[in-house]
Parts: structure tokens; sequence; C-alpha cells
């Protein structure tokens, strides 16, 4: 038997009967003759994690610009973070981890520089609008190797399509918002845990807040510290989900209602403040200037990395490529363009 065979075999008595099991996959785009080792979840994991667009994550905004301080966290740890709450969740509620695991790390590849400040100046300029979710999913399908796409499962798109909550409600979406997944839906949710938790602990960090000016309601029933407040959202997740028979991935409705409440906070005290807004309206201009270069040079695209349009309307080209960048890279690309070069020669 060959070791993907047993590791196949394995799941069908580790995961429960709601958990997406890889024999059940519904296959890629192109099919491919399957790994002798590695599952089909696996190998999407470690298509993504091998990816370029993955080790770029490494210098793209969460939350504070391009920081100087060491542990300030970037889109890269917020992704891995994302993913190790929700593998587990998902070993506690026997999902399968390994779905569950390439979902969360692919699931901000498409974020542009400058955080959600790049997201919306791209969204302003291209005429079909711009979100980092269909990003995502294009980086996958389209951008990766070359133009060729990493060519992953179809759960694994899904649950990358699929994982944003926008601002409304946590809970109470309509199915066709959400991932087929039982793995997509936990992945969709620790977003959220993660991210709540990281983007206050920075915050702290930061100097924007201290522990004491989170409403003193939320501290009392999440927790007062990082640790707590996350360790009350995955027991709740694990609880809640377990006592509705894994039917779907729920919190307890107070909890729901108060990581919501606590990710309005952090808007109205931490993505909204002046200090983090008035360095976000900056690099806007950064990318809208570097939007309006390539858009009337497009044959220098390519010299930068990017790719010469090709059966795709020019803008899109750009974005892909503005969309691709690091924060230091656009930066880098802004000083060089619109900056006087000192005279090197001697
Ligand atoms: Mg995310």
């Amino acid at each position: 038997m060959i070791i993907r065979e047993v590791i196949e075999s394995a799941e069908k008595n580790m995961l429960c009967d709601r958990a997406c099991h890889s024999l059940a996959s519904r296959g890629r785009k192109i099919a491919e003759e399957a790994c002798p080792v590695r599952t089909i979840f696996q190998v999407d994991r470690d298509r993504i994690l091998h990816s370029k667009a993955f080790r770029r994550l490494k210098y793209k905004t969460q939350v504070f610009l391009s920081p100087e301080g060491d542990h300030y966290r970037t889109r890269l740890t917020h992704t891995l973070e994302v993913s190790q709450v929700a593998r587990t969740m998902a070993r506690a509620l026997r999902l399968n981890e390994d779905l569950t695991e390439a979902i969360a790390l692919g699931h901000d590849l498409g974020h542009t520089p400058f955080g959600h400040a790049g997201e919306r100046v791209l969204a302003e300029l291209l005429s079909d609008g711009f979100h980092h979710v269909n990003q995502s999913l294009r980086v996958v399908e389209r951008l990766e190797k070359n133009g060729a796409g990493l060519n992953l499962s179809w759960e694994v798109r899904d649950g990358i399509l699929h994982h944003s909550k926008g601002r409304g409600a946590l809970l109470g979406r309509t199915a066709a918002d959400l991932p087929i997944t039982l793995e997509g839906q936990l992945v969709r949710l620790s977003d959220v845990i993660a991210y709540v938790n990281h983007d206050l602990d920075d915050a702290i960090r930061g100097g924007l807040v201290s522990s004491d000016d989170v409403p003193r309601h939320l501290r009392a029933s999440l927790g007062a510290k990082n640790s707590q407040r996350l360790n009350t959202m995955v027991t709740d997740l694990i609880e809640t989900t377990l006592a509705s028979d894994c039917e779907s991935i729920q919190l307890s409705l107070p909890i729901a209602e108060q990581v919501a409440e606590l990710r309005d906070w952090l808007h109205a005290n931490v993505y909204r403040a002046h200090a983090i807004e008035d360095e976000f309206r900056k690099a806007s201009r950064v990318l809208r200037e570097l939007f309006a270069y390539f858009i009337a040079n497009p044959e220098s695209l390519s010299l930068y990395g990017g790719d010469e349009a090709q059966g795709e309307a020019t803008e899109i080209v750009v974005a892909d490529f503005l969309a691709g960048m690091t924060d230091r890279y656009a930066m880098n690309l802004y000083q060089k363009f619109f900056f006087p070069q000192p005279w090197k020669a001697i």
C-alpha cells in the first residue's frame, strides 16, 4: 500500500463524518497524478508554502506600516497565527487539519502592500473594483508559476474565496457566503479570532491604546490578557460547535457578539487612529502614482518584475503587479521613479 493511501485510510478513523476527507475532494481543474506520499490537501498546503506570493507576505503590512520594531505582526505572521489557531480547533473537532492549514496559509495571498489602505486605492482605481479575496484566488489560479497557477483542489479554492467576513455580523450569514467545507468555515472564524487578538496586542505595544482602554465588560468576559482572550474564543468555538454536532462552525451568541464588538472597537480606536491613517494616506499616494506610471508606461512593467499585458486589460495587469508588491518594494520603486537620484559616478 502506498503511503498516501495509508493516510487516506487513517482519516476514516480519525476524522468525523462531517469533515472533508481527502478522498472526497472534488479534485483539481487539471487532473494530475496523485502524490505517492501526500494527500491532495497536503500537496496544496506545500504548493502555497513554496509560492513566491507566500514569501512576500513577510513584507506586507498587517496594521502597522513596515514596522521597524521586530515584534509587530506582518501579513505573514498573521497568516501563521490564523493557521495555528485553525489547526488547533480542527484537531479538536476531528476535522481535516491539512485542508484547514492549506486554506489558512492561502487566505491572504492577494493582500496588497500597505494593508487595507492599498486595497481601498485599487478598489477606487479599477473599473470593476478590487477585493483581496478575489485577488487571493487569482494569485493561486492565474498568477503564480508565471501564469500557470498552482492548480489547487476545489475545496482549498472555495475556502480562500469565502474566508472574508466584511464588517457585518460574524454569524448568521446566508449559506452562499460561507465556504462549503467546515474546514473553510473554521478558517473564516480563525481569521477574526487571530486578528482581533494580535492587532490589540500590537496596538498596546505601539502605545496607541492601553489594556485598560478596552471596554470593561469585554475584559471581564473575554479576558484581560491576550492569551486569555484567545483561549476564551477558541474554547467557546470548540464547545459550541461540538454541541451542534458539528453541523456548522459556531461561536456562542454572546461570544460572537463580543468578538464583533472588540473588532468594531479596534476599528474606531486603532485602525482609524490618526497615527495609522496619516501613514496610510501617504501610502495610498505611493500606489496611486505607481498605478498612473505603469498605466502610462505598460512596456516598462517587465523591467520591474511585472508582466506585459497579454490577453488582459492593462489596468488588470498593472493591478496584479501592484497588488503583488511588498510595502518596501512599492516604496523603493516610488523613490526610484519620483525622487531625484544622486549622481553616483565619480
Ligand atoms: Mg486574514
